[in-house]
């Protein structure tokens, strides 16, 4: 029998995975990440961990076809450039984590992209070209372009959460600009909207600036009637229907997946990003299908396995 190890790095929880080699999950696991010293760390506790998995399971590396690996940070050729949540500059992932599997197959890309092959494997061999937006602290992307990663000459493409959409007045963005996606449609995005429009108080709410809510509050069932939630709402599903639509014309993919912790709440509200999409895109693109994601926080994990499963 042979194996594939995923691995998905985080800011927080670096996910492990033991997949067999048609890429269904065996079992899984979690160790903490550690970003003290630059996250100089990180890749010796992964080879750590996976070693004592093994061990433990009496398994070997030889066992494996090789390990691939997310990285939360632009990755070109197996090299991360730059990812300030590890602390870490400029780190070849590939050379680093031979030193302790000398030989064994090593890959790595963007988290968000091992998550849009995740979502997209997932789905069985339905589609072949995807985008997948991921809508939670921020928003992140990944595309699909026929069964592979669409990665761009840096590593930087898919990053939809950076479209300018708001044009006149737009709140600063992490990246430094002002406008982007992310500004609006985010949790925080989504927060910050409500507080502007409770602070207008052009409509009845039970929202009030002195109280702490968050997006899962402001997508709560019980809320949904509140002035301020519908407002809010409209804003997200224009912004949201912009953005795909911009997606859906440079990149033409069968299926839009929305995934990240806000996707959640969005269950019941498919049809209304939809009918916002359908005003915004461009006639040949409109039967592009919008589906949530269903691997999640595992997506990652599946999708850095699957980098293996193709190489
Ligand atoms: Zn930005």
């Amino acid at each position: 029998m042979q194996y594939i190890i995923g691995v998905d790095i985080g800011g927080t929880n670096i996910k492990l995975g033991l997949f067999n080699k048609k890429g269904n999950l065996q079992d899984k696991w979690e160790i903490t990440t550690d970003i003290s010293d630059q996250g100089k760390n990180i890749i010796p506790d992964i080879a750590n961990t996976i070693k004592s998995y093994l061990t433990k399971n009496k398994l070997s590396i030889k066992h494996c076809l090789g390990i691939g690996v997310g990285v939360p940070g632009a990755v070109s050729d197996n090299l991360c450039i730059g990812c300030v949540n590890l602390g870490w500059d400029t780190l070849d992932i590939n050379k680093e984590l031979d030193k302790f599997f000398p030989g064994i197959l090593i890959k790595a890309e963007n988290d968000a992209n091992c998550a849009a092959l995740g979502e997209v494997y997932n789905l069985g061999k339905k589609y072949q070209n995807a985008c997948l937006i991921t809508i939670g602290t921020g928003v992140g992307g990944g595309i699909i372009y026929q069964d592979k990663i669409l990665a761009g000459s840096n590593g930087a493409s898919g990053e939809i959460g950076h479209f300018k959409v708001v044009f006149e007045n737009g709140r600063k963005c992490g990246c430094g600009k002002y406008g982007c996606l992310e500004t609006v449609a985010s949790a925080n995005g989504i927060v910050e909207e409500m507080k502007r429009i409770v602070k207008e108080g052009k409509v009845k709410t039970k929202f009030t600036l002195d109280e702490k809510f968050t997006t899962k509050d402001i997508f709560a069932k019980k809320n949904a009637s509140d002035l301020a939630v519908v407002e809010v709402k409209k804003i997200f599903f224009h912004y949201l229907g912009i953005a795909v639509s911009y997606l859906t014309l440079v990149t033409n993919p069968e299926v839009v997946i929305i995934g990240g912790g806000v996707s959640k709440g969005l269950k019941n509200e498919l049809s209304e990003i939809n009918r916002y999409f359908q005003k915004y895109s461009f006639a040949p693109s409109e039967q592009t299908e919008i589906i949530l994601a269903e691997l999640l926080n595992d997506a990652g994990v599946f999708g850095a396995a699957q980098l293996i499963r193709y190489a």
